[in-house]
């Protein structure tokens, strides 16, 4: 068994269950090509994961004659997670299997500033009646996902100063669920969990992912190599606060003018109309009245996604994604955000940045931050090195 990180470690039980994870049953000799390993060692690590449940056999392949070889693919519902979106007034969780495939959900009216034990209390409960309703036990739990809205020190799993969440800050929300739920349990903000849902569960496929929330604020989740990066400092996608052209007088929360959010949000959005006397109280109006076709609504999310566009242009020239998805509620107000974004990004961003490059709205819907969640502890769990170095697979080799 090669050490984590050793030379061959690629090539373990992780890296073979990397490898099936993607749904399709194979042979043994299959394995043995894709992976270079000998017969043999291949044979070694499918009883490993066999062993952990991790596989199944899937019945046998069509041969032209003798004994027909056994395949193998990935069984997702070995284990199962419980993930937890929670947002500045409104909670939700799901139960997912190891696929991402949403067994059960819940949601609720919540206010995250209730603070801490008030909030994770509601999150425990609610998620073992939710283990409860799909008849599996909290020893199947692979770990339990949370995203906050704020921002999160992923590491620790601590709340950094988050502005809307008193109470929350340094709290250590990991330890608070494991006395409650004994398995691993991991944090992080809700604009990365809920990159991590889309790219999960809509476009594996695609190695390099912006998703961009476009709500009362805007932020974006950036996927690199199929992993969630998060900066030095947890703040990479912090994409409100970077300037646009043309809007150096508007002052923006931060202290700052001429802010991505302080032009293009929900909350501005619905600030500009009030000013023309057409009432909006924040993100939820501006959809509803660009749904009923206000044109000063419609012209305005337009705009916005002209705003976001030049910013997201330049991500594109620095970043180089594969795919940018636009969601967040003010996405739901139509084409005409991601219009926006469009027309602005293949105009300014270099040829070669946007031959390849697509831009779509967001598939998974509100659920795409719980499953987002659970996806994270997934990921961290089943990702190949951790997972040969983990007890189950040291002596199996
Ligand atoms: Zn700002």
């Amino acid at each position: 068994m090669p050490r984590r990180g050793a030379p061959g470690a690629s090539a373990g039980a992780g890296a073979l269950l990397r490898l099936l994870r993607d749904g399709a049953p194979r042979t043994r000799s299959e394995l043995a090509a894709l992976t270079g390993l000998a017969r043999s060692t291949v044979t070694g690590r499918i009883d490993a994961l066999l062993a952990a449940g991790l596989i199944a056999p899937t019945g046998e392949t069509a041969s032209t004659g003798g004994r027909p070889p056994a395949t193998f693919a990935f069984n997702p519902a070995a284990r199962i997670v419980l993930g937890a979106d929670l947002g500045a007034a409104h909670a939700r969780l799901a139960v997912t299997d190891l696929a991402g495939s949403v067994l059960a959900v819940t949601s609720a009216d919540l206010d995250i500033a209730l603070g801490p034990e008030a909030v994770l209390d509601w999150t425990v409960e609610h998620g073992l009646a939710l283990l409860a309703e799909v008849g599996r036990p909290a020893a199947d739990l692979l770990g339990v996902g949370i995203g906050l809205p704020g921002p999160v020190e992923h590491g620790t799993g601590r709340a950094v100063n988050p502005p809307i969440m008193p109470g929350w800050d340094g709290f250590d929300v990991p330890a608070y669920v494991r006395e409650r739920i004994p398995v691993p349990v991991m944090v992080d903000n809700d604009v990365n969990i809920m990159a991590l849902g889309e790219h999960f569960t809509a476009w594996p496929e695609y190695a390099h992912l912006l998703f961009v929330k476009a709500a009362t604020g805007i932020g974006c989740g950036i996927i690199a190599s199929g992993q969630v990066y998060r900066g030095a400092q947890g703040a990479a996608g912090d994409m409100g606060h970077i300037r646009v052209a043309g809007a150096d007088d508007v002052p923006c929360r931060c202290g700052n003018t001429g802010c991505l959010e302080a032009v293009a949000s929900g909350a501005a959005i619905a600030k500009h109309l009030t000013e023309q006397g057409i009432r909006a109280g924040g993100s939820l109006d501006v959809v509803e009245l660009a749904r009923s076709g206000s044109v000063p609504a419609l012209r305005l999310v337009r705009q916005a996604g002209r705003d976001i566009g030049e910013v997201l242009a330049g991500a594109v020239n620095f970043f180089n994604p594969s795919i940018i998805v636009i969601g967040g509620s003010l996405s739901l107000a139509g084409d005409h955000l991601i219009a926006g974004v469009r027309e602005v990004i293949y105009q300014r961003s270099l040829p070669l940045a946007t031959r390849h490059l697509r831009i779509a709205a967001a598939r998974t819907g509100e659920t795409s931050g719980a499953i987002g969640a659970g996806a994270m502890v997934i990921e961290h769990a089943l990702d190949p090195a951790r997972l040969d170095a983990s007890t189950d697979f040291k002596t199996n080799g």
